[in-house]
């Protein structure tokens, strides 16, 4: 990170050695899916987490108020696994909305039919629902599931219970779905939520990933550009690169982790719903929070055990070069 200077920890923030101010968390309520992406999980699953591994919300709670608290996180997002699986998940959202911060979930969708309206009651702000096709059979086979209508429902029953911004989280992958980039920029203008196309990156549990299946954002936005002009739009420490429609149809995002990584702007920590705290998406290790947590530890000992993972953290995580390792833990199991 040859761009940022490295500076000295200052109290009040959750900074790292390079600058960055940490001030989004992401909290992974559960490893568990009721869908089996085939850039995420392999078709049987994958070992679910004993129960009693799995940090109550009560746990969840103290460490996102901690972090609220003493270091000024302002917004947190919920996220898996899928997180709609966890019991009475509406239940946290009102007790994590009550901490003052923006609360937003990332879903597969598949039952926000039901559920939609209790998130939104609790006081949930921003939800991102997880779409990679918009073809019935092709969805069977990238999902393994027969899902696609309750999925779109699922879009208009967050879109109806007051969400906003609702958001569609589309994963590329060359010779899977890129055919169908043209397809969710439509999809996205025509229903007036904002698509975000995600580049493919090396969390996929059975670690099918190569350098060919991404299909990266310049392509992306030369693809939508030439049908739809777009212009770009300054990016700041979120991780989408942004693109308005020059026709003011909107916006479309793509998150580039691959081919233009946003690590410099990182402003983000994440907890797993084991209770591991990690400093980045691609982190190598954990900090062992359940462990300070169910072993007594003050509130001052589990603040200062998390302000030193992040002064630790790095500059960025390499993918692409020989450096680069793949974390233990694949996606579903971090918390994408
Ligand atoms: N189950 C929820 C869902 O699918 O929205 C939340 C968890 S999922 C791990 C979070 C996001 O990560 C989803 O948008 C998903 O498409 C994305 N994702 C999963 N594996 C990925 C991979 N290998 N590369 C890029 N994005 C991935
Ligand atoms: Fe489940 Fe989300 Fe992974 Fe798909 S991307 S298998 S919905 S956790």
């Amino acid at each position: 990170m040859a761009q940022s200077q490295r500076i000295s920890q200052q109290p009040s923030q959750l900074v790292d050695s390079y600058g960055r101010v940490h001030r989004d968390l992401r909290i992974s309520v559960t490893d568990r899916c009721n869908f089996r992406c085939s850039y995420c999980m392999p078709p049987e699953g994958l070992p679910w987490l004993p129960r009693e591994e799995v940090l109550t919300f009560e746990e969840i709670v103290r460490v996102a108020r901690l972090l609220i608290d003493r270091f000024g996180i302002s917004s947190i997002r919920l996220t898996g696994g899928e997180p709609t699986v966890r019991a009475h998940l509406p239940a946290l959202v009102g007790q994590l909305a009550s901490l003052g911060v923006e609360l937003a979930l990332t879903t597969n969708g598949a039952t926000l039919r039901l559920l939609a309206d209790d998130l939104a009651k609790a006081g949930l702000n921003r939800i991102n629902i997880s779409l990679d096709t918009l073809d019935p059979e092709r969805f069977r086979n990238l999902t393994h599931r027969d899902s696609l209508p309750q999925v779109l429902d699922g879009i208009d029953a967050a879109c109806q219970a007051g969400l906003h911004p609702v958001k569609i989280n589309t994963v590329v992958m060359r010779g899977a779905n890129d055919d169908e980039i043209l397809d969710f920029a439509e999809f996205g203008r025509s229903r007036g939520v904002e698509v975000r196309f995600i580049e493919f990156m090396p969390l996929d549990a059975e670690s099918n990933w190569e350098d060919q299946s991404v299909v990266g954002v310049d392509e992306i936005v030369s693809r939508i550009g030439s049908v739809y002009p777009l212009e770009p739009l300054a990016q700041g420490s979120e991780p989408a690169s942004r693109y308005r429609y020059l026709d003011g149809q909107g916006h479309v995002g793509v998150i580039a982790s691959v081919t233009r990584s946003f690590c410099h702007l990182c402003d983000r920590v994440r907890l797993t719903a084991d209770g591991q705290f990690r400093n980045c998406l691609f982190a190598t290790s954990e900090l062992d929070l359940r462990a300070l947590l169910r072993g007594g530890a003050s509130d001052d000992e589990i603040a200062a055990a998390m302000a030193g993972s992040v002064a630790e953290k790095w500059a960025g995580h390499q993918i692409g070069q020989v450096a680069f390792i793949r974390p233990r833990r694949s996606m579903s199991q971090i918390g994408g």
